[in-house]
């Protein structure tokens, strides 16, 4: 068995399981008392519908900068020529 044999026997496995979950998260989601058919597909690899403060993004709830905002604007200050000792090292939380 070649490479490319394994590569498509995986993927053909990883789709199998897929649609697999899907038929589980709809049986899960009826179960539940949820109608909607269509939406528990979407689901399907996690089963989660939440998107509280603790499980949804940060930038939504506490208005955190992404790390790559971050990054920009570390970039920008030092572009601008301001002094280094003044910038303060940002705090990848
Ligand atoms: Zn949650």
């Amino acid at each position: 068995m070649n490479q490319k044999d394994r590569f498509r026997k995986r993927v053909s496995r990883r789709r199998r399981e897929l649609q697999r979950k899907k038929k589980l998260a709809t049986n899960i989601f009826r179960w539940r008392g949820d109608p909607r058919d269509d939406v528990a597909p979407m689901h399907a690899n996690h089963l989660k519908t939440c998107s509280c403060w603790m499980c949804g993004n940060p930038r939504k709830f506490f208005g955190n900068l992404t790390v790559q905002e971050k990054i920009a604007d570390i970039t920008e200050r030092e572009f601008e020529g301001d002094d280094n000792d003044n910038i303060e090292i940002a705090e990848f939380d």
